[in-house]
């Protein structure tokens, strides 16, 4: 008996929750230039898997598609392995098990307080129920001390965390972000991620968090997919795409890599069949390296700096977190601690 129980428990697990088949998506008037390509993937329930890509590589798009808000030409998204039914099949606009919260702040009433914003989601039916609800995710989003103001008076963080509030209040299985933190100062940025790690956590949410800032992916993220012009190059861990990429796009776009080509690796003694990749913090400036290399730029970068060299075949960029010891002009050596070589 407890072993059917197991099988069935373990069956739920790993019952894929979001899942995209083949999907394409072109907007009317480009019909020649699809902006979603042939796209498939498999989400799982409760984490943030985040979408991320150069900008006009779809990701808005993507997130719509999943939404519900437009249709795909082609393929197939389903939720718990129910199709998502199509933009006109509804009168409301959207999944009901998901909701979407955007940089612009626009699903929020500037005028009206933030307790009202969040309330007036909620019937009159259950009054009790309304207020026990809306003090809920108040409490969540460490937001109850500014109930009583109105949103046009509080900052770009706070009306974030008001905006979070009114999706969070409809207990949605997916919630959707789509760029969310760029109008938060960036000084309170760490602390809304941490806190929608916590709320993640603690209930279960699935969130899919589109970005193109790097730095907040890897450490908000629980699986990464990476999109270039409307297609998934990859997806995966952040720590193993950040640290082996299987194309140079990606070693790019987390990293701002080194991108050697075999033949520029080979001048520095690394050999490989494709593209080499070499994070800037992976190369050591020093008087011990054998190769010469002119100091041509040094940047001061607030906690590290960006040190630009070059020798007649390569240009490298180098971080280092201590004041360089070497000036502009100077001859070089290099140690380069680590490499990786991509697929493409
Ligand atoms: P991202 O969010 O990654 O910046 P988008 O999904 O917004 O990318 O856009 C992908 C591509 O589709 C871009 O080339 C963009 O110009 C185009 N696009 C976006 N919205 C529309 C629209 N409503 N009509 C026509 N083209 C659009
Ligand atoms: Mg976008």
């Amino acid at each position: 008996m407890s072993e059917d129980k197991n099988t069935v428990d373990r069956k739920r697990e790993r019952k894929e929750f979001l899942t995209g088949r083949n999907v394409s998506f072109t907007y009317p008037g480009r019909k020649s230039t699809p902006v979603v390509k042939n796209v498939s993937f498999d989400i799982s329930n409760s984490g943030i898997t985040a979408i991320i890509g150069e900008s006009g590589s779809g990701k808005s798009t993507l997130l719509k598609l999943i939404y519900g808000l437009i249709d795909p030409a082609e393929g197939e998204i389903t939720i718990n392995g129910e199709a998502i039914p199509h933009s006109q099949e509804k009168l409301i606009p959207g999944h009901v098990d998901m909701k979407i919260v955007t940089q612009d702040f626009d699903t929020l009433n500037l005028y009206a307080k933030v307790w009202d914003n969040i309330a007036s989601q909620l019937p009159n039916t259950d009054l009790v129920f309304k207020e026990k609800k809306t003090r809920e995710v108040l409490k969540l989003l460490k937001i109850e001390h500014l109930s009583e103001k109105r949103v046009a008076d509080i900052s770009g963080g706070e009306r974030q965390r008001t905006a979070i509030a009114k999706a969070l209040v409809h207990d949605p299985k997916v919630l959707l972000m789509d760029e969310p933190f760029n109008q938060v100062d960036s000084a309170f940025r760490n602390e809304l991620q941490n806190d929608v790690r916590e709320i993640v956590n603690n209930t279960g949410l699935t969130i899919i968090l589109v970005s193109h800032n790097p730095e907040e992916v890897l450490a908000i993220a629980d699986e990464v997919i990476i999109l270039k012009e409307g297609e998934i190059m990859e997806s995966g861990l952040p720590f193993q795409l950040y640290n082996r990429p299987e194309n140079t796009y990606s070693a790019r776009l987390l990293a701002k890599s080194n991108i050697l080509s075999s033949e520029e690796a080979a001048h520095i003694h690394i050999h490989a069949e494709n593209n080499v990749i070499i994070h800037r913090e992976w190369i050591e400036i020093n008087n011990r390296g054998e190769y010469g290399f002119l100091v041509e730029g040094i940047f001061f970068r607030g906690f590290y700096y960006e040190i630009l060299i070059t020798d007649d075949v390569l240009a490298l960029t180098v971080l280092t977190y201590e004041a360089p010891s070497f000036g502009l002009g100077e001859k070089v050596g290099i140690t380069v601690r680590q490499h990786h070589e991509t697929k493409d």
